[in-house]
């Protein structure tokens, strides 16, 4: 492993950009059997690590929904657009060390069909895995990450490579966060009946209310609604 020289080099890289948290995991657990995504090893044969970084959304753009659905949409963009330069930025650093980085794509809505495999909707790979499995949070039942900082009120992207990176795989949290069995609001208040008790999504019941009913504006009021951010 490598973390005094390039696995450092990058956090530090990624925080004097903006980020507000990182998380690097082995190529291993997308082979564990609790993951049901796509796996990131398909799009790169010699893939080592997946770096996840992520930034808060500004509590505004939560706050005024859902009359603010434009204002919301346009936000999630910035931080989408914020990240990607950053991942940018990153991945050169990465193959001038010699080695070889691609940005997965993080466009998209709160459950990544946008660029996703359109019969699964389901992205290339789980970043929200990959940042559960890195330590940064851990699932609600929104199906979000729910961060420790900031809730599920964050947006994040993904950088794959074939570097060996110096990993932080923890697992020590639930799978499922432990106020949600208490909470339920993000269930109440989806207006088609996406999410239920029982942790199902119907992601395609989301997709189409924000791109047939809502004409491609994000809805994001089950994040709306989640009580776990620190803001
Ligand atoms: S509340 Fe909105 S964003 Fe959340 S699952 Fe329901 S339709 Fe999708
Ligand atoms: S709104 Fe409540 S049930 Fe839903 S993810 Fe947040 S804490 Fe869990």
């Amino acid at each position: 492993m490598i973390e005094n020289n390039i696995t450092g080099a990058l956090k530090n890289m990624a925080f004097e950009l903006g980020i507000d948290f990182i998380g690097i995991t082995n190529k291993s657990c997308f082979e564990d059997s609790d993951y049901t995504g796509n796996k990131p090893q398909d799009v790169m044969d010699d893939l080592q690590s997946v770096i996840v970084l992520g930034v808060s959304v500004p509590r505004g753009a939560f706050e005024t929904l859902p009359k603010g659905r434009g204002e919301y949409t346009n936000t999630l963009m910035a931080a989408t657009a914020t990240l990607r330069i950053i991942a940018f930025q990153l991945a050169k650093l990465i193959e001038k060390e010699g080695y070889m980085a691609t940005i997965a794509p993080s466009e998209g809505s709160e459950y990544g069909y946008w660029y996703a495999n359109r019969e699964t909707l389901k992205a290339d790979l789980s970043f929200k895995y990959t940042a559960y499995r890195a330590g940064v949070g851990n699932f609600g039942m929104n199906h979000l990450l729910i961060t420790k900082d900031f809730g599920p009120k964050v947006r994040m992207t993904a950088i794959l490579t074939d570097a060996p990176l110096d990993t932080e795989e923890k697992t020590e949290m639930p799978f499922i966060n432990d106020a949600c069995s208490k909470c339920m609001k993000c269930i109440e208040i989806c207006p088609v009946d996406a999410l239920t008790s029982e942790g199902v999504i119907h992601r395609e019941k989301c997709a189409d209310y924000m791109f047939n009913v809502l004409g491609g504006l994000r809805c994001g009021l089950c994040i709306k609604v989640c009580p776990l951010n620190n803001f």
